[in-house]
């Protein structure tokens, strides 16, 4: 079997894996993800072994090779990892490919042919692993559920997700984002199968043959990243379809009739292992499936559950209030949304047609896509708001703030207002700028100084280079100036407070200052809680907010809607986005992840919002507006 001369690997047991080592080990899968196409031209695959120590490994396998990845069918499946590398993720090791790496994959039935499934050429495999694989089948067989998610279709029930294994008769193109396969396995559903409307498509394939089958074939509509993988499949192939999606649908007849019928999808993602799989005429479940495939009783008539349409009237709200949608556009409708709803799920859809109709105010759930979004610069969308008179303004630049600093320091600071009760005073004097003077003063804790990162200091006098020094020493920085009586807040223009690299303002409309000595009421406080110095100080403080105008699509109508969320909607906090460049990656990634460049509005993600109307007087016009409410963006989205 093996042309390289025979060296002695060890396996290490998956109790004994140390985070920086590379390593060589055998397992049976516990869970899997076939092989896709990650953000790059790399494909992935995730797969996660256990072996007779009972301990469980997730390995991430990177590959521009499709084949170089571990080939394997279904849970159960025995693998033996080559220079596997174990590095630590979060506190738990994993398994990573190295250089070098390599794998085969056994199948984990017990009496089965030990035949090695690889993509290498050539490979060592001793007795020894022979022993190796038939005491994890013998272990495996006692200590792991056999995959029971492979159903065939006599068997499928309505909402259900299980593997099919079967033939693949034809395939067309629906549209950019599905994809249908029609496949058959030799037997018959419970409830016959949809049929997706394909009126002008072209189905590849001998119609004679899937005509002849036609009681026999489901239809199945794959989404998103399986439409390239669907694409790619050859007519007569073998298949695995890996968490599959049923649904019972009624669907209307002319009459008052409905007719039950079973609806087939493979959703998008790879979530609990979602993916398709090519299986070789070698593999013993294709043997089987030929079997049934050639017994198979074409004459056989399907069943037509006809019900009256009274009975079932509920479940198909989407077809009802629209004769002319096809299956596959209500099933579009269902699919999982890139945004969930935090509230109001009874609510019901309306389309964008319809509400643009109405008269505000009103609520509504919409489904939509995002055709397009306004600003297209992050920045340009992070906004202060006044929650108590609405006002919204720019978050203030940095050039205009050392400005507004420089007009204060002209004061002079007071020495009368030095070390005080409240706090001790240090004064510098700036050698080569016509010796401005700089006060910091250290706010005391009953009379005592805390240490720096608890320690509040107001400065008189500082520039935002200053400032910056400061707030990175300290816990927060107030800007001040000498007042009459008393150490008093710079304008408004000017942050009231600074905590590391984040400003907090206050509304000048709202805000009616007051002395600097209330500080004294908060200080038994461990830390300086912006709200709290706020309230005190007699400021009104400003949320940052993103402010965004977003453009929906549903496909009946086209409707502006305007964010403001200060982290709700991003589950970022817009107070953060501008000082931290993680954050606003995640920000871009939400973005071209709901309106993605380069592709048709119809591969484009789903988002389920809420929207509300109002009217806003314009001069003599009244127009209506709506705004998105209670709704975060999904976290399994990326
Ligand atoms: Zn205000």
């Amino acid at each position: 079997m093996s042309l390289v001369p025979a060296t002695n690997y060890i396996y290490t047991p998956l109790n004994q894996l140390k985070g920086g080592t590379i390593v060589n080990v055998y397992g049976v899968v516990k869970f899997f993800k076939p092989p896709y196409l990650s953000k790059g031209t790399d494909y992935c695959s995730v797969v996660t072994i256990v072996d007779q120590t009972n301990v469980k490994l997730t390995c991430l396998f990177f590959s521009g090779n499709y084949e170089a990845l571990p080939i394997i069918y279904k849970i159960g499946d025995i693998v033996r990892f080559h220079r596997l590398k174990i590095q630590i993720y979060k506190n738990e090791p994993q398994g990573i490919t190295s250089s070098g790496f390599a794998s085969l994959t056994f199948e984990g039935t017990l009496g089965a042919p030990v035949i090695p499934r690889t993509s290498s050429k050539c490979f060592n495999f001793t007795a020894e692993d022979h022993k190796m694989v038939e005491a994890l089948r013998v272990w495996a067989s006692t200590h792991i559920s056999p995959s029971s998610m492979l159903v065939q279709l006599c068997d499928v029930q309505p909402m259900q997700y299980f593997d099919l294994t079967c033939q693949l008769v034809g395939k067309a193109e629906v549209d950019g984002a599905s994809y249908l396969l029609k496949v058959w396995d030799g037997t018959r559903t419970p409830f016959p199968s949809w049929r997706v409307l394909i009126q002008d498509l072209v189905l590849e394939g001998d119609l004679t043959h899937i005509h002849r089958l036609q009681n026999l074939t489901i239809d199945i509509l794959v989404y998103d990243n399986h439409v390239r993988v669907a694409k790619s499949l050859k007519v007569g192939s073998f298949l695995r379809i890996y968490s599959l999606h049923t649904k019972l649908q009624s669907v209307n007849l002319q009459s008052q009739a409905s007719l039950l019928s079973l609806e087939f999808h493979l959703h998008g993602g790879t979530s609990y292992g979602r993916g398709i799989r090519v299986l070789p005429e070698s593999n013993s479940d294709v043997d089987q499936l030929k079997k049934a495939l050639e017994s198979a009783d074409l004459t056989a008539t399907q069943r037509s559950d006809i019900i009256s349409q009274s009975e079932h009237e509920d479940s198909f709200p989407a077809l009802s209030s629209s004769g002319s949608v096809s299956l596959y556009e209500v099933e579009r409708c269902q699919q999982l949304s890139a945004t969930i709803l935090t509230d109001h799920q009874y609510l019901e859809k309306t389309p964008l047609c319809a509400i643009l109709k109405q008269k505000a105010p009103q609520q509504y759930r919409i489904r939509a896509k995002l055709r397009s979004y306004k600003p297209k610069k992050l920045f340009q969308s992070v906004k202060l708001h006044c929650p108590k008179c609405y006002s919204l303004q720019e978050v203030p630049h940095e050039g205009n703030l050392d400005i507004i600093l420089q007009d204060a320091a002209t004061q002079s600071p007071d020495n009368k207002l030095q070390n005080t009760s409240l706090y001790d005073s240090e004064i510098w004097t700036t050698k080569d700028q016509g010796g401005r003077k700089v006060v910091v003063h250290f706010v005391k804790n009953n009379g005592i100084l805390p240490l720096s990162n608890e320690c509040l200091v107001l400065i008189e006098g500082g520039m935002l280079g200053e400032i910056f020094k400061l707030s990175n020493k300290f816990h927060s920085v107030i800007p001040v100036r000498s007042g009459p009586e008393d150490l008093e807040l710079l304008d408004l223009s000017a942050p009231f407070l600074i905590q590391g690299k984040v400003f907090y303002y206050g509304c000048k409309q709202c805000s009616s200052l007051r002395p600097i000595q209330n500080l004294n009421s908060v200080i038994d406080k461990t830390s300086w809680i912006p709200s709290s110095v706020a309230e005190v100080l007699g400021i009104v403080p400003l949320e940052y907010v993103f402010v965004m105008t977003f453009t929906f699509d549903d496909g009946t109508g086209v409707l502006e809607a305007y964010l403001k969320d200060s982290e709700k909607f991003f589950q970022v906090p817009a107070s953060e986005v501008l000082i931290d460049d993680d954050l606003q990656k995640n920000m871009d990634m939400i973005m071209d992840m709901f309106c993605p460049s380069g592709i048709k509005i119809d591969a484009y993600p789903w988002l389920e919002c809420f929207i509300r109307s109002y009217s806003v007087t314009n001069g003599m016009e009244q127009q209506i507006c709506y705004q998105i409410f209670d709704t975060t963006v999904a976290e399994d989205l990326i």
